[in-house]
Parts: C-alpha cells; sequence; structure tokens
C-alpha cells in the first residue's frame, strides 16, 4: 500500500517560485561550456568533479564550495572544478539515510518538498559564493526535473547504468553526463549505457510529456572499481584496466570519448587517503601514454571540511555517508594536480 502523505508540486512550479537569478545562470551557462569543452577534447584542461559523499547539511558544504571557490581562482588555467552537491543517496541495503532530497535535516523526519526547496536554495547560493555550478547524482530521473537549471555535471551511480529510465533521460541531457561502470564492473554494459545515452530520437513518457530526445553526445565513462562476486573490491584506475577501456571506447565509435576516475568507492576501497596515491598513478599513467592522456579528462574526489566520516551528525563538515579527503589535503591534491596536467 503506498499512503499518500503530501503532494509534491510538478517540476515547473517549483523552478518558477525558486528561480536561478540572471547573473548566477550566466555564471552557470560558462561553467557548463567550460565542463563540456573538456569532455570534447576541445582543452588540456582536466575535469575534477570534487566534494564530500553526500551534502547532508547546506551550511558546511557552502563553506566548503565557498573554499574551492577560492581554489579555482589558483588553478582555472589548467582544470576546470565541479563540486559534488550530492543529495539523492543509493544505499547498497537499499534502507538508511537517502539525501537532501527526501530528508532534508538528517536529524528529522522525511520531508520532500523541504528537501527540493532546500537543495534548490543549496545550489544557488553555492553558485553565489564560489562561482561554480555543481555536480550531481540523478539517482530517481524524475527528480531530475527540480534541479535541471542549476546542475553543469550530472552523474549516473553504479547501481543505475543498466537501468532503461537513467539511460533514456541521459539522452535528453545537454551537459556532460557520466556514467559509472556498474558494480560487476562489466565494461560492455558500461559502454552500451553510454551508447544509447548517446542515441537520440528515443520516445518515452518524461514529465506527464511524450518526449523525444536528441540524443547526448557527452556521455562518458566514469570508472568507480568493481565488486566481485564475494564482496572484494577490484579497482579500475590501473594502467592495464584502463587500456581495455580505451580499446572497448575505440571500437564502437562512440563520440567524444573521455574517462572519468573516481578515486574513491572500489578503487579506493573506501580507504579514503589512498585517493591521493591514485590520483599519483593516474596522472603519471598519462604522462607514460598518448592515448591513456587523451582519454583520461579528469577525477572524481570524494572531498569534505574534515577527513573521514561519522554515523551521525555531529562533527561539522565531516561525511556521513563515505569518508573524505579533509581540506588540506583536498588543497595539496588539487594544486598538485593541476602542476600535472
Ligand atoms: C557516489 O559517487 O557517492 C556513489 C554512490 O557512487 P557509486 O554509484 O559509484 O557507488
Ligand atoms: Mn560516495
Amino acid at each position: 500500500m503506498f499512503n499518500r502523505e503530501e503532494k509534491i508540486p510538478e517540476a515547473e512550479e517549483i523552478l518558477a517560485k525558486m528561480p536561478l537569478p540572471a547573473d548566477l545562470k550566466k555564471i552557470k551557462a560558462e561553467r557548463d561550456a567550460l565542463a563540456s569543452a573538456v569532455i570534447r577534447g576541445e582543452t588540456d584542461k582536466l575535469l575534477v568533479i570534487i566534494g564530500p559523499c553526500s551534502a547532508h547539511e547546506s551550511k558546511p558544504v557552502l563553506d566548503y564550495v565557498e573554499r574551492l571557490g577560492k581554489l579555482n581562482e589558483k588553478v582555472k588555467d589548467r582544470l576546470v572544478l565541479v563540486p559534488r552537491i550530492y543529495t539523492n543517496k543509493p544505499r547498497t541495503k537499499g534502507v538508511g539515510y537517502k539525501g537532501m532530497f527526501t530528508q532534508p535535516d538528517p536529524k528529522s523526519k522525511e520531508d520532500i518538498l523541504k528537501g527540493i526547496l532546500t537543495i534548490r536554495r543549496l545550489n544557488i547560493d553555492a553558485i553565489g559564493v564560489s562561482g561554480l555550478s555543481a555536480a550531481d547524482e540523478m539517482l530517481y530521473p524524475e527528480n531530475y526535473a527540480y534541479v535541471e537549471d542549476l546542475l553543469t555535471y550530472i552523474a549516473i551511480g553504479a547501481r543505475s547504468s543498466e537501468n532503461q529510465m537513467h539511460r533514456l533521460v541521459s539522452s535528453g541531457i545537454d551537459l556532460p553526463v557520466g556514467i559509472k561502470n556498474p558494480m560487476s564492473g562489466s565494461i560492455p554494459v558500461l559502454i552500451n549505457s553510454i551508447y544509447a545515452a548517446q542515441s537520440g530520437g528515443q520516445v518515452f513518457k518524461y514529465q506527464g510529456w511524450q518526449v523525444r530526445t536528441t540524443g547526448n553526445k557527452l556521455a562518458h565513462a566514469v570508472l568507480r572499481g568493481a565488486v566481485d562476486g564475494y564482496g572484494n573490491d577490484i579497482p579500475n584506475f590501473h594502467y592495464e584496466t584502463v587500456m581495455k577501456v580505451v580499446e572497448s571506447y575505440s571500437k564502437t565509435g562512440l563520440e567524444n570519448p573521455a574517462i572519468i576516475i573516481d578515486t574513491n568507492h572500489s578503487n579506493s576501497g573506501k580507504q579514503f587517503k589512498q585517493q591521493i596515491r591514485i590520483v599519483e598513478e593516474v596522472l603519471n599513467n598519462r604522462l607514460y601514454d598518448r592515448d591513456f592522456k587523451k582519454y583520461v579528462k579528469g577525477f572524481m574526489i570524494e572531498s569534505f571540511i574534515e577527513e573521514g566520516n561519522q554515523h551521525e551528525d555531529t562533527v561539522y563538515g565531516k561525511s556521513i555517508t563515505d569518508p573524505c579527503l579533509g581540506w588540506a589535503d583536498t588543497e595539496r591534491l588539487v594544486l598538485d594536480i593541476a602542476d600535472k596536467v
């Protein structure tokens, strides 16, 4: 049974009520162009999608993003920084904290309408304080419409990359959509997902309409490591594995082939400090092999103000989901990436 708790207004209504101000809209369009240029291979800049695993509270996220905005000033000629403001969280066991969308205050009960408004406010303020527009995971494709005017980068999570609706909606988005390899690590599945997202002419029901998409040539791969049948993490950022993805990519004729390396999750085994070493190895491989360099166009890094994670929200600026790098490490790492582009 579905107990109806509250009617949620359609996205159009909410966007009209809380629009992105014109000056920030301009910044957002500029950030979109910069991120898209990296995926298209029109620049040598690297894309760095960086921030907490989940945005559970606005204040520390704005504090973090403001720091990132200042750091951006030092690296913007070599990097395109996109803060992670992740508001819909998948759970391995399906239960627990589902993100700001469902639970705007992790200490209070679920309130989706308040969640949507909190997320819009947070993203708008984040652009305001940092000059950077964010990335989020499109966990529930129907929720994307509530933030579609605010985000610069959209991720399809490992648990969703085989899902039809995620692929269909991705094919109608005109921004970089990073599709993660599925939990199994299957590269054919990943490549098929990118193929589907890049394919236009797809017809389906979306936001109360029959829509036909144009195809999204900015859909690309994010390697996050895999999990084997016994629950062990299998990294896929190493040279040999990445080159296998490059080979599959080159056989398919997909447009704008690009690989983003997710340095946490099953690549680090959530040993968050290892993200620094993983970045280092990938940067070295870029120097070593031209093809590797051509395809690997950036990183996804989990980072917040305080390092590690916590079960409940007691420490300010510390993740309540996956463990993250702290701010000092983050700053050093971003400067280091910029040095080695
Ligand atoms: C994440 O990026 O925080 C995440 C949940 O990733 P994945 O889908 O790779 O597990
Ligand atoms: Mn995470």
